[in-house]
């Protein structure tokens, strides 16, 4: 077994069906007795009946978190959180209204609770993103990562059949990059595969019956450990194109995971041979030359868009992707082949299998 570093993160998860009523309980035990509750326009009304059910200790509600914390908006956030008198900032929302409580807690060291209702992740990542010029920068810092994180699988049953399936497939990826990661490490390898099996397994059910609890409780319960694997190694080729395709496209995030997940693992299909052969063991092919169409199939049962030129990207795109891709790349198990990188990335833009 080769060498490796593992460092746990220091947040505080409770997890269950109707665990976000013990809110406010929870709240008090960590000792906050004046939060602020964060949501983005969409989910106003949720937020306000949260800050009803904190009573006294809720300051108030912000509800003006937007995609990919446009640099404008955070500094209105951390001037509003600056002038209230808080301690705790109670995002209740996807990566989006997290984001927003990041930057917040970036600037103030103010303390992050997480109610997530999506399954992008990133409650459980000490990494915070800020855009400006239509240029993202990601960054990380001890401060952002949330103290406490409530995970309640009923306030996803909210969440329309299209945004939880590439929502999940978003976690997905992050469990997949996380097996051949250049810090991979037993335990969060454990955890990869235990998440794409629970993910796997529970989006089909949940695109047919968006209140089934059992599969909302094994989605959440696949992110959550989607989201300890993006928070503890590094991530790859996937991120790397994902990052760029929401940077310089403005490609929706989670879909732009979901359709190019299936290109990327064919891309490594071969480069780190015993992550990939557990890869397809988990998602249930019998080689590591279906890991990518076995994905893909996944994205097609679940009505996921296959094509990206469907959510948004130019005809040049594919080639300008390849080519930025290839000139800072992130570390990746294999090299950076621009021809076949672009390759790939035409047959995405049209939404063709992976091979
Ligand atoms: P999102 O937070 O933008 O949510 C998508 C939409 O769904 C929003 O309109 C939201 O209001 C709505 N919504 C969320 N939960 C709902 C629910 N339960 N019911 C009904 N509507 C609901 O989307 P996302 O994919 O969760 O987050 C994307 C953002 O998060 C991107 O900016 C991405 O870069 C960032 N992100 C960051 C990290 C990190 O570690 N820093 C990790 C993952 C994602």
């Amino acid at each position: 077994m080769q060498e490796f570093h593992y460092k746990a993160l220091p947040v505080d998860v409770h997890f269950g069906v109707g665990k976000s009523a013990e809110t406010k309980d929870i709240l008090l035990q960590h000792g906050y007795h004046k939060v602020l509750v964060i949501t983005t326009p969409g989910q106003e009304e949720a937020g306000r009946k949260l800050a009803k059910e904190l009573q006294e200790i809720c300051v108030g509600l912000y509800p003006h978190a937007v995609m990919h914390v446009p640099v404008e908006v955070a500094n209105k956030a951390v001037e509003f959180a600056k002038e209230s008198d808080i301690d705790c900032c109670l995002a209740l929302g996807g990566g989006s209204t997290i984001g927003l409580a990041k930057i917040i807690a970036l600037k103030t060291h103010l303390a992050i609770v997480a109610i997530p209702t999506t399954y992008a992740g990133s409650e459980m990542t000490a990494i915070y993103g800020l855009t400006k010029n239509n240029l993202k920068t990601t960054g990380k810092d001890s401060h952002v990562l949330p103290k406490v994180v409530i995970y309640d699988p009923k306030l996803n049953q909210a969440l329309p059949a299209k945004i939880s399936a590439c929502s999940g497939m978003n976690a997905m990826a992050h469990a997949v990059e996380a097996l051949y990661a250049k810090d991979k490490n037993p335990i969060i390898s454990l955890m990869a595969i235990e998440s794409i099996k629970a993910l796997k397994s529970s989006l089909p059910v949940i695109v047919k019956e968006l209140t089934n609890i059992s599969a909302r409780q094994k989605a959440s319960y696949g992110a959550w450990l989607a989201g300890i694997c993006l928070g503890s190694v590094g991530m790859a080729i996937h991120h790397k194109i994902c990052h760029t395709l929401g940077g310089t496209f403005n490609l929706p995030h989670a879909q732009a995971h979901a359709i190019t997940l299936a290109y990327s693992v064919h891309y490594n299909r071969n480069a780190d041979i015993e992550a990939m052969d557990r890869l397809a063991e988990a998602l249930d092919v019998s080689s590591r030359e279906e890991v990518g169409l076995a994905i893909y199939r996944l994205n097609q049962s679940l009505g996921i868009e296959l094509a990206l030129k469907d959510i948004g990207l130019p005809e040049e795109g594919p080639a300008d992707v390849a080519r930025m891709v290839c000139d800072s790349p992130y570390y990746n198990p294999r090299e950076y082949n621009y021809d076949e990188l672009e390759g790939l990335l035409q047959r995405a833009y049209k939404g063709l299998p992976p091979a």
